[in-house]
């Protein structure tokens, strides 16, 4: 059973109040949410909207954004959370 990362909402993302409604929406008619974040993310210098760094490294996702899997997560010494010592940090 996936869960709902409690440290973006679910969104993958940290600080998307930062972006202008209209900017989020034509993301949500854009075919991908996520890619549509990344690109505003690059285009405006002036925020702090990340990627969740539970979710992802920027380069790419950990599993489903804003998603944890029970059964795959957190994976350990060898998993994206090594650093933290196996847990995502929203655990
Ligand atoms: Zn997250």
């Amino acid at each position: 059973m996936p869960t709902t990362c409690t440290r973006c909402e679910g969104t993958g993302f940290i600080n998307l109040h930062q972006i202008p409604d209209v900017d989020i929406v034509a993301a949500e008619e854009s075919s991908d949410f996520h890619q549509a974040i990344l690109d505003w993310i690059a285009k405006n210098t002036d925020h702090d909207v990340s990627v969740c760094d539970c979710c992802g490294d920027g380069d790419e996702w950990y599993g489903v954004p804003g998603e944890h899997y029970n059964n795959e997560d957190p994976s350990g010494p060898n998993g994206p959370y090594a650093y933290n010592g196996g847990l995502c940090e929203c655990h």
